[in-house]
């Protein structure tokens, strides 16, 4: 163990991760160890606006107290269970959960993967079991550039080299269709061993790829039509992020399977969800999936203390009228790198036209110098996704911090 009361330098802690971590990320060189809100703190004291909030996991701020609260209550109670036993929390989360999104059922469970993972295994037992596809014949149509996770069988629906490279041999059954194109999708939906469309409402990984307005409702219901379930990603989109509780909302669109994780737990702890009605979620049967952590007392209590405040501070409409404040102020911004702003709420990003040989990983590093962290996402585009409890004044300041840094290259 370090001896905390020692003053270590920001050096230190990033070569610790160098010569004993995996080198699976390539991390902004800035060392936190405090956060509060909108804003983060590194190990020299200097404070940051956070315009990443660990990949909107931080919808709700850096330590909600009230969040908090919840943690530390349950810590001290009971923390794990498994699912062999029942707990007192795991029922009233689930009757919280599924009244706050509109579904009968949730299958808990922990990490973004895992929960796209768990959709899966049920759009295909619902093909089997429901719609009466033959046995290991079900495909599901997924987007071009769409980002569900790192696992083997997610990775196989994977169209960046970068994820799926000297990973295979890779999972079967899915079918690949640009995203925001409804000839393609209705093209697909024509093979009837199609059960499931997945679809993130937004893609966020790709570079906050906006589909044109109607691409949502319009999918729905070319699926309904083919008696095919519309599952919707909401993992980085959901919970308030866009400016909405979810993105499909704003195309009155009720998925039948919702994937929920990140804000779930506003940031305390991994807690992943899926939603659906008894038709879908009955088909998975005792002992037929699980997870020894998924619905653990801790992360129902989290998890509903982390929704109450997404709902008691109003944060989608917070995030509805800052986002379009923030993309406003960026677009006034004049200069060369500043190609191309876009977004909603606030899941934001620019694109960079590189200058200089200077590109997005150098604006970034320069707005770190500034007081701003954010990370590029592919090697033109910069994502901009602060808390949603961030207010007009700071949405002033993080702009001129952008500004001052684009002008730092002319
Ligand atoms: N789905 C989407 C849309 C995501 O953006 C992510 C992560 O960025 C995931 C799934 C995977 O979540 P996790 O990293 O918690 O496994």
């Amino acid at each position: 163990m370090i001896d905390t009361t020692e003053k270590y330098t920001s050096q230190y802690f990033v070569e610790k991760e160098e010569h004993f971590g995996a080198h699976n990320y390539h991390p902004l060189p800035v060392v936190l160890n405090k956060g509060e809100g909108v804003f983060v703190w590194d190990v020299e004291g200097k404070r940051y606006y956070d315009f990443l909030s660990a990949y909107s996991a931080v919808n709700q701020g850096h330590c909600h107290p009230k969040i908090l609260k919840a943690m530390l209550e349950q810590a001290s109670k009971l923390t794990l269970t498994s699912r062999a036993f029942f707990n007192d929390r795991l029922g009233v989360y689930e009757e919280f959960i599924t009244k706050f999104f509109g579904y009968d059922k949730v299958l808990p469970m922990n990490s973004g993967a895992e929960a796209d993972e768990t959709a899966l295994k049920l759009c295909r037992r619902w093909a089997y079991d429901v719609k009466g596809i033959a046995k290991d014949q079900a495909k599901i149509v997924i987007c071009n550039n769409n980002f569900h996770g790192r696992t083997i069988t997610l990775i196989s629906m994977s169209t960046d080299p970068d994820s799926y490279n000297g990973f295979g041999p890779f999972t079967p059954g899915f079918i690949k269709i640009p995203y925001n194109d409804l000839p393609a999708l209705e093209n697909a939906l024509q093979d009837a061993n199609v059960a499931g469309f997945l679809v993130e409402p937004i893609q966020g990984e790709a570079g906050v790829f906006v589909p044109d307005e109607g691409y949502l409702s319009k999918a729905y219901k070319l699926c309904k039509e083919k008696n095919v379930l519309f599952i919707a990603d909401e993992v980085q989109t959901g919970i308030a992020r866009t400016g909405k509780l979810l993105a499909c909302d704003h195309e009155n669109v009720h998925p039948d399977i919702l994937i929920l994780g990140k804000a779930l737990s506003g940031g305390f702890y991994p807690i992943s969800a899926v939603l659906a009605n008894n038709d879908i979620m009955l088909t998975i049967k005792p002992g037929e999936h699980g997870s020894t952590f998924g619905g653990n007392p801790l992360a129902a209590s989290i998890a509903i203390a982390a929704l109450e405040v997404i709902r008691d501070e109003k944060l989608a409409e917070n995030a509805e009228k800052m986002g379009n404040l923030f993309r406003q102020e960026l677009r006034n911004i004049k200069s060369d790198m500043l190609e191309l702003v876009r977004g909603k709420g606030l899941l934001n990003a620019i694109i960079i036209k590189p200058k200089n040989g200077k590109e997005a990983w150098d604006v970034c590093l320069k707005m770190k110098d500034n007081g701003l962290i954010a990370k590029p996402t592919h090697t033109h585009i910069i994502r901009f996704a602060p808390p949603l409890v961030i207010n007009e004044q700071q949405i002033h300041e993080a702009v001129a911090i952008i500004k001052k840094s684009l002008s730092e290259f002319e």
